[in-house]
């Protein structure tokens, strides 16, 4: 008797936020279509099951999460989707108020609820299948979260709400993980955490960091290694002899700083003074010539003074960053911040980001202008209208600079690497020809 092959359920996923959430969302689809379902991310097309993962950091991201799950539920209203479930961080800080507050949601999971999620749809979690995961991010390149939660107790900050406390994945698993990447064709990993640099202090009892950017440099295919998420407190500077001597390592650091008054910085908790933080950049700057340092502020937190924002404001002209970006601050319920007055009114906030991204700017163009007459090495990525769009070393995919080659005389293999002339640069693009 001919039994009938029912057709695999299709769900689609949606994931907002930070890279952290891309990789969540690709390990849930990865378990997902092994349990044969027909897994999609982020499909204009029907599917029965929609999962939202969410952003819970801050006010723009929170709506934003709001905004997205209102209309799935709508959509499940007019019958477009049977099932609706939603994920991820602002879920696991803010369950009970969504699941008051919002109908039509089938089921409200945490940030460490992936086997329960999986059984809601009466699929197995399956471990087989750890370092596997449905790609999300153009072939040539992953990000590799290689440890989650944080410790640290920036008193701005609710990640440590959401996410929990540090756990470091073993070296093992995130090697087997790159090369399982690298076999599906990744050239480029991005290293990715709340704090990289805390990575193996819970599992090995000491930083490893700088062991596991060699293992991973190691591992065949990989042609660029990528750090993210430092911490300036505590700095392992071992890492940067392995980043100065390993060819595949960019000599690229993301390293978020939020401030540079030492009032803010004491009353952030961040562990650092503004002499110590320009100790660090330098001592950076001298063991790794070339190396193009990103980093990111907050302004407007409680208290933060006029005088406050020039010492950033000086701060930021005198180090000249590769690549700085400024939020303004969100008052987070449950965050120590959250005991001070959100004293700077959304007006002042704005100003003091407007002003601080217009010297960024000015860095950024200046800096690229050296670039004129230079050849780099460059990862393409994507092609839009008359443009190849790629990046050097020195840019990590969606934050940083971009390198635009003309496409009708010049042709470049989209996921592949070629060597560009820069012919004239803007403050955040280049141009260039191949050579
Ligand atoms: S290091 Fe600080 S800002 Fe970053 S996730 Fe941890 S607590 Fe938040």
């Amino acid at each position: 008797m001919r039994t009938k092959i029912s057709k695999p359920i299709k769900v689609n996923v949606v994931t907002l936020g930070c890279s952290k959430n891309v990789v969540d969302s690709e390990i849930l689809m990865g378990q997902l279509q092994a349990n044969d379902f027909d897994v999609e991310h982020e499909s204009s097309k029907n599917a029965e099951i929609v999962i939202v993962n969410t952003c819970g950091f801050i006010d723009n991201a929170k709506q934003e999460s709001i905004d997205t799950i209102l209309h799935y539920a709508r959509e499940k209203e007019k019958g477009k989707i049977e099932k609706l479930i939603v994920t991820g961080c602002l879920s696991e800080r803010y369950k009970p108020a969504l699941e008051k507050e919002i109908k039509g949601v089938d089921n409200f999971f945490g940030t460490h609820d992936l086997p329960l999620l999986l059984k809601t749809l009466g699929a197995d979690y399956k471990h087989e299948l750890i370092g596997e995961r449905l790609m999300t991010t153009p072939r040539h390149f992953a990000y590799m979260k290689i440890s989650e939660g944080c410790d640290r107790p920036c008193s701005f900050c609710a990640i440590p709400l959401m996410r929990g406390q540090h756990v470091s994945k073993p070296i093992e698993e995130l090697v087997k993980e790159a090369k399982v990447l690298a076999a599906k064709g990744t050239k480029e990993l991005i290293l990715i955490a709340q704090d990289s640099t805390f990575y193996g202090l819970d599992l090995y009892k000491e930083r490893r960091l700088h062991k596991l950017m060699e293992q991973l440099a190691a591992v065949e295919g990989i042609e660029w290694l990528r750090v993210h998420y430092a911490f300036p407190s505590g700095f392992p500077l071992e890492i940067l002899d392995v980043m100065r001597e390993t060819p595949n390592i960019c000599k690229y650091l993301d390293i978020p700083l939020q401030h540079a008054s030492d009032n803010m910085l004491k009353s952030m908790r961040r562990g650092i003074t503004r002499e110590k933080t320009i100790s660090l950049i330098n001592t950076i700057r001298e063991k790794v010539p070339g190396v193009a340092v990103r980093t990111t502020f907050i302004t407007g937190y409680p208290g933060e003074t006029e005088k406050d924002h020039e010492t950033l404001l000086r701060f930021l002209e005198e180090m000249r960053f590769d690549r700085a970006g400024v939020f303004t601050y969100s008052h987070e319920e449950n965050t120590h911040a959250y005991t001070l007055k959100d004293d700077v009114d959304e007006e002042t906030k704005q100003r003091r980001l407007d002003e601080l991204m217009q010297v960024q700017q000015q860095i950024s163009y200046a800096v690229n202008q050296n670039k004129i007459g230079t050849t780099c090495k460059v990862l393409f990525d994507r092609k839009e209208g008359n443009y190849f769009v790629g990046r050097t070393e020195f840019d990590s995919p969606e934050v940083d600079n971009e390198v635009l080659v003309e496409a009708q005389h010049n042709y470049v293999r989209i996921g592949d690497f070629a060597n560009i002339k820069i012919t004239s640069a803007e403050a955040f693009d280049l141009m260039g020809v191949t050579v």
